[in-house]
């Protein structure tokens, strides 16, 4: 019987994780199939029981179950816990393991993929979901200087803040502010930022808030990195935005794959196969 390992989420229809997953693999020649498994947020307790089957070897989890499956498993790895939302189970020894590895694929494309090195560096995060936790999680811990979280819902974004502050070491100097989606707030933060980093959902292809932009060109700074989280589509309205206002821009699709690898890597112990990772998610997204 072939091995299996479940994406879970709902909806799915966005993913192309199945895609390059599969696609890993296949190339390394290992007898797995990567499921799409829509779980609508009523049934999300019978996972628990289906990720616990023998054949299972783990899964990633995506929108919006990052944070609320926690309870579902046994075990934390030490950043998942700190952070507070998991992406990747490993189903070891019976016992269900909680990951995540969202965190190291963002620090990862961001310092190999653009050359950005976070320590002392003004940064404005919009969102304060499973994706913003993890991204906010490692920027604070690479010794930014400021952390300006800011989000639809006011008491989600303090909340995480509140979280963040009791987890950055005291004597690690980094600022870290909640603000409101307010345009006069946002403006000010903006204006001194050198990292601009999306983790909403806006701009996501079958999502509500498709074809949308989270700000105009008016509102980015022309000398900062505009990092959209978002991979679907490739090309989003915001780093055209950021494109228009002279920034440098970073789409979501090289954080995609390297969290991708690293899950591949915690499933198997095998070295994920990166290029072919890349080439097709690229295909998918590219047509
Ligand atoms: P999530 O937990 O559902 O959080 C969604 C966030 O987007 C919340 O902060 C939400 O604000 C905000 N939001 C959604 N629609 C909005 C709107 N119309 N106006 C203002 N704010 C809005 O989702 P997630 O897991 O964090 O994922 C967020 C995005 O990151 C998705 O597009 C996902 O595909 C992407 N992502 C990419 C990677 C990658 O590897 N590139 C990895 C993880 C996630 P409220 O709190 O007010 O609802």
């Amino acid at each position: 019987m072939s091995q299996r390992v479940a994406l879970v989420g709902y909806p799915l229809r966005h993913s192309i994780s199945p895609l390059f997953q599969q696609a890993a693999f296949d190339y390394c020649q290992l007898d797995v199939r990567y499921e799409a498994w829509e779980i609508e947020p009523k049934h999300l307790e019978s996972l628990r029981s289906r990720l616990r089957h023998f054949s299972v070897l783990g899964a990633n989890v995506t929108i919006p179950y990052k944070e609320s499956i926690l309870p579902l498993l046994d075990r934390l790895d030490d950043l998942a816990g700190q952070i507070g939302a998991v992406n990747t189970v490993v189903r070891r020894d019976g016992e269900l393991l909680g990951y995540n590895t969202d965190a190291e694929g963002f620090l990862r494309s961001l310092r190999q993929d653009s050359g950005f090195e976070p320590e002392g560096k003004q940064v404005v995060l919009l969102g304060a979901g499973g994706a913003a936790r993890a991204v906010a999680f490692a920027l604070a811990k690479s010794r930014v200087k400021s952390l300006t979280i800011v989000n639809r819902t006011l008491e989600r974004v303090q909340i995480l803040v509140e979280s963040l502050k009791s987890k950055v070491r005291s004597g690690q100097d980094v600022r870290i502010i909640a603000l409101p989606w307010e345009e006069n707030e946002l403006g000010k933060a903006l204006f001194h930022c050198d990292l601009l980093v999306n983790c909403t959902s806006i701009g996501m292809k079958h999502s509500p808030a498709e074809k949308q932009s989270p700000l105009e060109a008016e509102f980015i700074p022309q000398d900062a990195l505009v990092y959209d989280l978002v991979y679907n589509p490739v090309e989003t309205l915001l780093l055209k935005e950021a494109r228009k206002a002279g920034a440098k821009t970073l789409g979501g699709l090289v954080m995609l794959v390297y969290q991708g690898a690293i899950s591949f890597e915690l499933w198997t112990g095998r070295k994920a196969p990166l290029d072919i990772m890349f080439r097709v998610a690229r295909e998918a997204l590219e047509g």
